[in-house]
C-alpha cells in the first residue's frame, strides 16, 4: 500500500509505546487507522479519542466495519441473545460505517452510529492484535464449528454487557446524572468482554455439568488483566498515567480503576487488598453461588495478578538504576496501608523526575512481560483448572519467559492473597 499525506502526519509520538517495544506492535507501515477512546470520554482527562493503527490492511476492511474474522451487526431494536436466541442478527441494521476514501476509518464524528460501530470494531480488533502477538499465533475462536466469525452488536438498551458463544454485545451504563451512556465507547467493558472470548478460545469452553466457580472467578480475573494490559498500549494512558503517580503505581490510579464510567464509580477494582480469607471458599459448588459471590471469589486472584505487574515494574526501575531498592521496599507497604503514603510519593516524584522515559520503557517491558506470561501460562491450562494450577503455570511460564528472574515476585504476590499452590 503507498502512503498517503496523511499517513506521514501520523507518524512519529503517537504510537510512541509501541516503538519502546520490543514486540512488533507497530502496524504504520501498512495497517489501518481508526480513534478510540482509551477511557471512557465521561472522564475528563480522556475527552479526545486516541489514533491507533490496526494490523489489518485498508483492502481487508468491508463496511460494518467487517472483516474475516468479525463484523458488526449495528442491529435496531434488538433485545440481548440469550439461549436460544443465538447469532447470526437478520433483523433490521444501521447504515454501516464505511471507510474514508483512503480506506481508514478515522475520520468518522463522534455522536454517530457509525463511530460507535467502528469505535467497537477497532477496540475488539487491536485488543485482538495484541494478544496475537503475545501468543505469537492466530487465535481460532472458540465457535469455530458453528461460526466463522465473531458477531459484535454496539447498542442494546439493556443495562450490561456480555460475551456468548459468537458474539459479543453492549448495552449501556449511568453516568452521574443518570443519563445511558453507551458501553460501546468504554475501552475496558469491550476489553473485558473480550478477554473472556479469547479465554474461552484459548483454554476452552467448560463442561455444563462440571464447570466450577474457581473457573468462573479465573475468567473474570483474566478478563480483567486483559483490559488492563491493553489498555497500556495506548500512548496516552502510558503517559498520563506516569505524569500523575510518578511511577507510584500502587496509589490509587486509573490503571487499578478498571472499567470506570465516571470519575466516582467503578465497575470493578483491581487493585483491592482481598485476600482468601475474605471471600468465597474456590471449592464452593457453583450452584450454591450468586454471580456477585463469584465475582468476589475472583478478586484476590485479580489483586495479585495486578500486584505481580507493579512488582515487575518496580523491579525493572530497580535493576535499570531508576530508584533504589530502598523505595522499593517502602512503596510495598502501601499495600497493607502500612506505609508513609506522602513519602514514598515524594522519592517517587524525585526519582521520575531524573528519567521520564526510562520509567517509560520500564513499565512497557513489565506491561509485555505480563502479557506474554499470561498467554503462556494459559497455554498449559484446561477448563477443569483450579487456583494452585493456575499459579504453578505462572511460576513454568515465567521459567522458560525470564529463566526464573521474577520468581520471588510470583511467590510474595500469591502468598500474601493467600492463594495456595
Ligand atoms: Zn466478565
Amino acid at each position: 500500500m503507498t502512503s498517503s499525506p496523511q499517513h506521514k502526519e501520523h507518524h512519529g509520538p503517537l504510537c510512541g509505546c509501541n516503538e519502546l517495544s520490543r514486540l512488533k506492535l507497530d502496524f504504520r507501515a501498512y495497517g489501518t487507522r481508526f480513534r478510540l477512546f482509551p477511557q471512557s470520554p465521561l472522564l475528563s482527562d480522556y475527552q479526545n479519542p486516541e489514533t491507533v493503527w490496526l494490523s489489518i490492511r485498508p483492502d481487508e476492511i468491508n463496511p460494518g466495519p467487517s472483516d474475516k474474522r468479525m463484523y458488526v451487526a449495528d442491529a435496531v431494536n434488538k433485545s440481548h441473545y440469550e439461549d436460544p436466541f443465538l447469532p447470526p442478527y437478520r433483523g433490521q441494521l444501521h447504515a454501516p460505517a464505511l471507510a474514508g476514501s483512503d480506506g481508514h476509518f478515522d475520520h468518522l464524528e463522534v455522536g454517530t452510529h457509525q463511530f460507535e460501530a467502528a469505535h467497537m470494531y477497532g477496540t475488539l480488533r487491536w485488543v485482538l492484535d495484541i494478544w496475537e502477538t503475545y501468543f505469537e499465533r492466530t487465535i481460532e475462536w472458540s465457535f469455530k464449528d458453528h461460526y466463522d466469525r465473531l458477531e459484535l452488536v454496539p447498542w442494546l438498551d439493556w443495562d450490561n454487557a456480555h460475551a456468548g458463544y459468537g458474539f459479543i454485545e453492549m448495552g449501556f451504563g449511568l453516568d452521574d446524572n443518570g443519563q445511558k451512556f453507551p458501553f460501546n465507547l468504554n475501552f475496558d467493558v469491550l476489553a473485558h468482554e473480550f478477554g473472556h472470548t479469547l479465554l474461552y478460545s484459548v483454554i476452552g469452553m467448560p463442561d455444563d455439568d462440571n464447570a466450577t466457580a474457581e473457573f468462573f472467578a479465573f475468567h473474570e480475573t483474566c478478563s480483567d488483566l486483559v483490559a488492563i494490559v491493553s489498555l497500556l498500549h495506548f500512548n496516552t494512558v502510558l503517559d498520563h498515567l506516569l505524569i500523575e503517580s510518578s511511577g507510584n503505581l500502587y496509589a490509587r490510579n486509573e490503571l487499578n480503576r478498571i472499567g470506570e464510567e465516571s470519575s466516582t464509580r467503578q465497575i470493578r477494582m483491581a487493585s483491592n487488598d482481598l485476600k482468601m480469607r475474605n471471600v468465597p471458599d474456590p471449592g464452593t459448588p457453583l450452584e450454591q453461588l450468586s454471580n456477585k459471590q463469584i465475582h468476589d471469589m475472583s478478586l484476590p486472584l485479580t489483586g495479585a495478578l495486578f500486584d505481580l505487574l507493579v512488582e515487575v515494574f518496580q523491579h525493572n526501575l530497580v535493576d535499570d538504576g531508576l530508584i533504589d531498592a530502598q523505595l522499593d521496599e517502602l512503596s510495598r507497604g502501601l499495600v497493607e496501608h502500612t506505609g508513609d503514603e506522602l513519602q514514598v510519593q515524594a522519592l517517587f516524584d524525585e526519582y521520575y523526575a531524573q528519567n521520564p522515559d526510562g520509567f517509560k520503557k520500564a513499565l512497557v517491558d513489565a506491561r509485555d512481560y505480563t502479557g506474554l506470561l499470561l498467554s503462556l501460562s494459559w497455554e498449559q491450562l484446561s477448563w477443569d483448572l483450579n487456583f494452585p494450577q493456575v499459579v504453578h503455570s505462572l511460576f513454568a511460564a515465567d521459567l522458560k519467559l525470564s529463566s526464573g528472574h521474577y520468581q520471588q515476585e510470583i511467590a510474595e504476590v500469591f502468598d500474601w492473597r493467600e492463594i495456595d499452590y
